[in-house]
């Protein structure tokens, strides 16, 4: 079962630590996703992903960090972006705070994909968990063996608001997606890996000037439903690893 930390008194936290549950930190950004999506998206599938690793153990989840560096969404409204070592720091002071509760284990979901940022997160699991009394786990879904089950889209181009996160939106917050706005969009085939790694260094440059890559119009709820599967199936293994 997935208790929500936020709404848990603290004697019942750390009888849920000392019970050995897992404490689960979903990970997202404040960043534009095209002109059919909001915000939260990352923080969204995030949470969905937590809500449904509960189905399988004890877990304990705590409040979404929803601020993250995101540099290359900041040329758009509403993106909210971190300094590299500001979100590095924040992220071992929030894990160390939930490890001191008793937990002995520790698993960090992020959905917030862009490359520095993940780079970020793994560096801070890492220096919290250093001779700490817990372990950190951190999934990492770009990864083989999963990253290529998520479809050539996410592995290739659009990772970013395009099928990918449309169809997982779809799936776990239909009333978030502006139906109408995404089946107009055409599909924008931008390599955005390879564009990140020939010099981009925002989606603008990469070629993305309403902040999403690949085909929003070819979303479904149904494929959603199938890449939330594989993804909490990862989350999974990562846990029992
Ligand atoms: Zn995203």
């Amino acid at each position: 079962m997935n208790h929500l930390a936020a709404h848990l008194a603290w004697p019942r936290v750390k009888a849920l630590a000392t019970a050995n549950a897992w404490a689960l930190l979903p990970i997202g950004s404040t960043e534009a996703h095209g002109p059919h999506l909001p915000l939260n998206v990352d923080v969204v599938i995030a949470q969905e992903v937590c809500r449904r690793v509960g189905l399988v153990h004890e877990t304990v989840e705590f409040p979404a960090v929803t601020y993250s560096l995101t540099d290359f969404a900041a040329p758009f409204a509403g993106t909210v972006s971190l300094a590299a070592e500001t979100a590095k720091a924040m992220l071992v002071n929030v894990i160390r705070g939930i490890g001191s509760a008793g937990f002995g284990r520790i698993c960090v979901i992020n959905h917030h994909l862009e490359p520095a940022h993940f780079k970020v997160v793994h560096a801070a699991a890492t220096e919290a968990g250093t001779g700490a009394t817990f372990r950190v786990v951190v999934p990492d879904h770009r990864r083989k063996p999963t990253g290529p089950l998520l479809g050539d889209e996410f592995m290739h181009g659009g990772s970013h608001a395009g099928s990918y996160e449309t169809s997982l939106m779809l799936a776990a917050a239909p009333q978030l997606v502006n139906d109408e706005a995404r089946r107009a969009l055409p599909s924008l085939n931008v390599d955005l890996p390879g564009a990140i790694k020939a010099g981009a260094t925002n989606f603008l440059e990469a070629g993305g000037p309403e902040a999403y890559f690949g085909a929003p119009a070819d979303a479904s709820a149904a494929e959603g439903q199938r890449l939330f599967e594989i993804i909490t199936r990862a989350t999974l293994d990562a846990m029992n690893g």
